[in-house]
């Protein structure tokens, strides 16, 4: 398997270390959270390939120029493109868990709100599904702050959001070697709603394939933090088209 995230990552600082301690411990930490090994005792799938677009997203694709894109700051992975090529995709959201009335059932039931909302928010573009089978889901997310890294000799600050996605090797319905992916997103429920909700469309951006972010406050993409958070904007639908269009290793059928 192969994993890595966004929002949090500090890649290479990430791979020294681990590199150190997976030395130093032997494969205690084979199932560390930022290895970037190639996947293990998996046959290389038989070539790259692209896959149509959905009838959705090609819908309201503007023609390149009319609103730009940043897909040149799109990351592939080693195996290609993070993009789904089996629709619709599988979503789960962790469920509530407080006790009623209390104030940390408020504040599940906002966040929970706010993720509906920015599965909806990309819905319109993509088929997404949501699915109380958190084994089988293609993206999971999780009402947890990220779990803390080791940074630059130290423990990390703690973030609101990142998502990280795992290299799955797998055999397709005809018995074939292939490669699936799966996108786990936290976020917590700190945020006031609206921050949340920019939050978690921002993250599900990632979750969808967008590794990388753009240079530009007004879309969903943009690295910083934005008081009135954006909408999805032209350009992030043109980077996404560009990005479908994109051959990869990723990918099973069946
Ligand atoms: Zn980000």
């Amino acid at each position: 398997m192969t994993q890595q995230s966004l929002d949090s990552q500090r890649p290479q600082r990430c791979w020294l270390f681990l590199r150190l301690m997976t030395l130093a411990l032997g494969s205690l930490l084979l199932g560390s959270d930022c290895r970037l090994l190639p996947a293990q005792g998996a046959e290389a799938p038989a070539g790259e390939r692209t896959y149509p677009l959905p009838n959705r997203l090609e819908a309201v694709l503007q023609p390149l120029g009319t609103a730009g894109d940043y897909f040149e700051h799109i990351a592939p992975s080693p195996q290609g493109y993070l993009l789904w090529s089996a629709w619709p995709v599988q979503v789960y959201l962790e469920p509530s868990q407080a006790l009623v009335g209390t104030a940390a059932a408020q504040r599940q039931a906002v966040w929970q709100a706010q993720a509906e909302s920015a599965i909806a928010d990309w819905s319109r573009y993509l088929p997404l599904e949501t699915t109380d089978d958190e084994a089988q889901a293609n993206i999971v997310i999780l009402r947890k702050q990220p779990p803390l890294r080791w940074e630059n000799g130290k423990i990390s600050r703690a973030r609101h959001a990142e998502t990280r996605f795992r290299i799955i090797p797998d055999r397709d319905a005809q018995g074939q070697s292939c490669l699936r992916h799966r996108q786990t997103v936290y976020v917590g429920d700190r945020q006031g709603p609206q921050q949340l909700r920019g939050t978690l469309r921002h993250e599900l951006g990632h979750a969808l394939g967008l590794w990388g972010h753009s240079p530009n406050p007004v879309d969903v993409l943009y690295a910083g933090q934005i008081a009135d958070p954006p909408e999805i904007s032209q350009s992030d639908l043109n980077t996404l088209g560009k990005l479908y269009g994109q051959p990869t290793l990723l990918g099973c059928s069946g």
